[in-house]
């Protein structure tokens, strides 16, 4: 059964590049409700936490560099079946593969530096929601 609730970030480039409002209308435009939000920063040790099933990869180290190189948008969207939904939203992990009108694609610079993350799977999403937020800033 598919769940109904994702977590998304809004990447570091992004951010620094005046595109949380943008994302925010783009959030709000699809139809995804907020459940939960902060604007936070990683530390190099959250990031390799949080992408930890990443760690064999070779972007591992570029990736959670990143990830902790600035401020962040974090948050909990609602929508049915609400991993699948971001993940067509955003589009491709290569921005420039991404379908035209996705936010990897108005937003993303490069590979790494794709604008969004979003959750892979509902179990996924859970415990990345759990990384950011606790009971009492979930609505
Ligand atoms: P997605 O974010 O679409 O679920 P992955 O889970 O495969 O993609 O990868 C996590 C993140 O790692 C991507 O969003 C991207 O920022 C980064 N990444 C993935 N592949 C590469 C790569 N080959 N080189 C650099 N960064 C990458
Ligand atoms: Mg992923």
């Amino acid at each position: 059964m598919n769940g109904n609730k994702t977590l998304i970030m809004i990447k570091p480039t992004a951010v620094r590049k005046g595109y949380i409002g943008p994302i925010m209308g783009k959030i709000a435009e699809g139809g995804f409700k907020i459940k939960a939000m902060k604007y936070t920063r990683l530390s190099l040790e959250q990031a390799k936490a949080f992408y930890a099933v990443h760690s064999e990869r070779p972007f591992y180290g570029e990736l959670t560099g990143f990830m902790s190189s600035g401020p962040i948008v974090a948050a909990i969207l609602e929508k049915e079946n609400a991993v699948e939904a971001w993940r067509n939203f955003i589009g491709a992990t290569n921005p420039a593969e991404a379908a035209e009108g996705t936010i990897r694609k108005l937003y993303g610079t490069s590979l790494g530096e794709n604008a969004v993350h979003g959750s892979d799977s509902d179990e996924n999403a859970g415990i990345e929601g759990d990384f950011f937020f606790s009971a009492t800033e979930i609505f």
